[in-house]
């Protein structure tokens, strides 16, 4: 994963834009548009990134990772 998300990913937090739902299910605001947010779970987002990555990375054995998805990691870390 890039420094860059992990990064984002700690802005994120530290702005307060993780918002817990329910154990495994967190709502994540962008940080980019502040009208927009993301369901987030503890392995997956519904933002478009994650979505797209196993299309653009198909085969390679990586799992798809956001600075959404790496936040809700960082928020429960914290
Ligand atoms: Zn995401």
């Amino acid at each position: 994963m890039s420094a860059s998300t992990v990064r984002k990913a700690k802005k994120l937090v530290e702005e307060g834009n993780v918002i817990k739902i329910d154990d495994e299910l967190f709502q994540v605001r962008s940080s980019s548009d502040p009208e927009k947010s993301y369901m987030v779970t503890l392995d997956s987002c519904d933002c478009l990134g994650y979505k797209n990555f196993y299309k653009f990375h198909h085969g390679k054995g990586l799992k798809a990772n956001c600075s959404h998805l790496e936040a809700v990691r960082i928020f429960l870390q914290g």
